[in-house]
């Protein structure tokens, strides 16, 4: 399988989507779910709320008793009890009735609508209390109703939704303690190069420090993988295809940095080669041109090339997507937005260009800047970009002022 694939990047990550089947869901406890994909549909088994309640601290009333209130001729109603929060009226009101109710206690029956005590005068406390009110109250007036803010049998979440904490709070609510959720899938992070340094080593001549392990690790777990494995590994194609192939054995994605194009000691290459159900591919794009994807053994294989900027595109563009796929989200990208091009970016008809881009706010638009010279060696421009600038596959170039997509990471301050 030493054949090297041309192809462009539509057709890259369509291959990564349909090699990938989502991992079957586990049950886990609700505060665990913040983050993952849910898996299962949310159908509301009651309501929200689920009974009539107050909105406010006052008095809950008959309407029609205070249908002719005014100053010159308030209405007085008997307190008959005092209903506080959690604990439901055993009686209904009847006309000339109040009862003293605090926020989110349920409405005695009989009761129509609620006057807030900013509302109304007391008389007296306790058995002898009186509310004055003064005008009319409109029926329901500060009543929350069942089933107001979901009705029971609505599809709260769908599959494939990514839980928050607000989402969170509707689930406990609705009292689901257990979800079915992702899994977390172990990734093994693998970079090669004979070059390489950890980051407590000195420099020495020829040498660079490994910075592409630790951001990709740190995306992995961003995108809700498990970094199981870390290893920096020399260029040497036997060694290599051996910790891949040990990875393999025990994590759900196989992730590998550099040693994946045409120099004399790719390491990553030549092991791919040795492995069943991977590719070398040829993915036009840039950055990331060189590149190895596969199934190996069921698994998921990414040969990610050495280059910084290489390193965060596609791992943007094709394994974030994949890992996402693979949890079972059915958002796979980053949000892609609208934004106007401020300074002119060229590229090639026939490839497609994720440039590291800077954005700002102008007159209601993000306006997106490549972020410094777009060198696939340098690593300032993507820390500084707000989001990957797409040039499509069909354009040469984007002109000033152009409407363009952008992948956005973080967006500015305004
Ligand atoms: P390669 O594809 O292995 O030839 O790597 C391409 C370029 O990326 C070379 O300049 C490498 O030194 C650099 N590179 C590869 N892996 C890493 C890494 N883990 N951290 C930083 N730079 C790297
Ligand atoms: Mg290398």
């Amino acid at each position: 399988m030493s054949l090297v694939r041309s192809l462009g990047y539509a057709e890259a990550r369509a291959r990564v989507l349909e090699a990938i089947r989502p991992l079957p869901p586990v049950q886990v406890p609700f505060t665990a779910a913040v983050g993952r994909a849910l898996r299962q549909a949310v159908v509301a088994p009651h309501e929200l709320p689920p009974f009539r309640n107050s909105a406010m601290d006052g008095y809950a009333v008959r309407a029609a008793d205070l249908a002719s209130a005014s100053d010159a001729s308030p209405a007085t109603l008997t307190v008959v009890e005092v209903l506080p929060a959690g604990r439901p009226s055993q009686r209904t009101l009847g006309p000339g009735q109040a009862a003293r109710i605090m926020t989110g206690a349920m409405l005695p029956a009989g009761a129509d609508t609620v006057v807030p005590f900013e509302d109304c005068e007391r008389s007296g406390t306790g058995p002898g209390e009186r509310c004055i009110v003064r005008r009319p109250s409109p029926l329901a007036e500060h009543v929350r109703d069942a089933g107001a803010d979901v009705r029971e049998g609505t599809i709260v979440f769908e599959p494939g939704r990514e839980l928050s904490p607000h989402d969170l709070a509707v689930i406990a609510a609705l009292g689901f303690a257990n979800l079915e959720v992702s899994p977390i899938p172990k990734v093994a992070v693998l970079s090669t190069g004979d070059e390489l340094l950890d980051v407590d080593q000195p420099l020495r001549a020829g040498a660079i420090r490994d910075s592409n392990r630790p951001m990709l690790a740190q995306l992995v777990t961003a995108a809700g993988g498990s970094v199981h494995i870390e290893q920096r590994l020399p260029d040497d194609t036997g060694g290599v295809a051996h910790a891949i192939r040990e990875a393999l054995e025990t994590c759900d994605i196989v992730l590998t940095i550099g040693g994946v194009s045409a120099g004399d000691h790719d390491p990553v290459k030549g092991a791919a080669t040795t492995l069943p159900d991977v590719e070398l591919w040829r993915v036009a794009m840039r950055p990331g041109r060189p590149q190895a994807f596969g199934t190996p053994l069921g698994r998921l294989f990414f040969g990610l090339p050495g280059n910084p900027a290489s390193v965060a595109c596609v791992f943007e563009v094709l394994v974030r997507p994949g890992i996402r796929a693979l949890l079972g989200h059915t958002q796979l990208d980053r949000p892609r937005v609208p934004v106007r091009v401020a300074v002119p970016v060229e590229s090639r008809a026939g490839r497609t260009d994720f440039v590291r881009a800077t954005l700002a706010w102008r007159e209601g638009e993000l306006w997106a800047s490549a972020a410094g010279a777009q060198l696939s060696g340098h690593l300032s421009p993507q820390s500084q970009a707000h989001a990957l600038l797409v040039v499509p596959e069909a354009a040469e170039r984007l002109a000033a002022g152009e409407r363009a997509e952008a992948l956005v990471l973080r967006l500015p301050e305004r």
